[in-house]
């Protein structure tokens, strides 16, 4: 890993500052940079967190204006509209596209190196506009997709089969949102496939469990948004995840947003997939042998992108 390493968030919001607080836990950078057209909101959080000093590896958490965030290694966007109580994902488009045109330049100008990471929504969408944007190779355009998403269904079969949510190989794959599916057929856990280890367990697997676990996962935003008005803790830690995959250069499989060139039978889009991240970014997007149904469920998923591309920007 490098000495000195930078990462700029843009947009000091819940998602920012929990993701800033996530990676100063993680002692991953020398340098963090907090960007916000609220600079009052940006100063406020980078004095809370630097005041933490003394408990973390060294790290200088600072607030500032695009100058600041010059050669960073990672640029994670978390600007944006949130989604308020009853609106998809998709709804936020028009709001954080007209936002994300007045943050990728100065970003690009400022770091033209770096590896972007997209995190607001709707994440698919706006990925592809950063690449569009930014006009980096797809390898350092990368969105938080559903890495979050398969963490949730991690978290939920654990608790349904009682075991540790990291012995559980799972994804979910596609849309960040509404349209994502459940990758069932290559769910692994201890080697098993979902149907021996629910016989051999004693599990109930029937299909309306599967149902209703996948619901939950799908709808898990809009039941945090209704208790307490955001998503913030665990997707600052897929996002905190990510990075370390990047500056470690692990070659981890994660489920973020990648640009598809006709792999599954998808192209010029970007949405979850299973994909290696390692220090260039994005290093390959895995084909795993998904049944004929989710297939179909997910190029789907990547028509009803496609659709909302279709309709915003080109
Ligand atoms: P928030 O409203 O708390 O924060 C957004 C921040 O962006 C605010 O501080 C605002 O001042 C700032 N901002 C607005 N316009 C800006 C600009 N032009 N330049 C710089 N900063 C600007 O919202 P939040 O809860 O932190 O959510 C942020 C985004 O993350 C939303 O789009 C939300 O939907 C998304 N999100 C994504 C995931 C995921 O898994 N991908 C999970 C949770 C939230």
């Amino acid at each position: 890993m490098k000495k000195n390493t930078k990462i700029s968030i843009i947009g000091a919001g819940y998602v920012g500052a929990a993701s800033a607080f996530a990676l100063m836990m993680a002692g991953l950078a020398s340098d963090i940079i907090i960007v916000d057209i609220n600079k009052e909101k940006a100063e406020g959080e980078a004095m809370d967190l630097s005041h933490g000093a003394a408990f973390v590896k060294p790290v200088e958490v600072k607030a500032g204006e695009y100058e600041d965030t010059k050669d960073s290694d990672i640029v994670i966007i978390t600007a944006g509209a949130a989604q308020r109580e009853g609106e998809t994902r998709l709804d936020l488009v028009g709001r954080n596209y007209a936002i994300f045109k007045s943050i990728i330049p100065p970003v690009v100008k400022y770091s033209p190196n770096s590896i972007l990471l997209v995190v607001s929504n709707p994440v698919d969408i706006l990925t592809y506009m950063t690449y569009k944007l930014s006009g980096f190779p797809r390898e350092r355009v990368m969105g938080s997709g559903t890495v979050l998403d398969t963490s949730r269904l991690r978290y939920m079969l654990s608790t349904h089969f009682e075991i540790d949510a990291r012995n559980i190989h799972t994804y979910i794959m596609g849309e960040h949102g509404d349209s994502e599916i459940a990758a069932w057929s290559t769910t692994n856990i201890a080697g098993m496939d979902m149907n021996e280890y629910c016989s051999r367990s004693g599990k109930d697997c029937r299909i309306c469990i599967k149902d209703e676990i996948f619901e939950n996962v799908k709808n898990a935003a809009y039941q945090v948004i209704k208790k307490k008005g955001a998503t913030y803790y665990a997707v600052a830690l897929a996002i905190k995840r990510i990075v370390e995959a990047i500056l470690r250069d692990e070659n981890s499989i994660l489920t973020v947003s990648s640009y598809l060139q006709g792999e599954y039978g998808i192209e010029n889009i970007y949405m979850g997939v299973p994909t290696i991240v390692g220090a260039s970014g994005i290093k390959k997007i895995l084909e795993i042998p998904l049944n004929e149904e989710e297939g179909e469920m997910l190029k789907k998923s990547a028509d009803k992108l496609k659709e909302v591309l279709d309709k915003g920007i080109k």
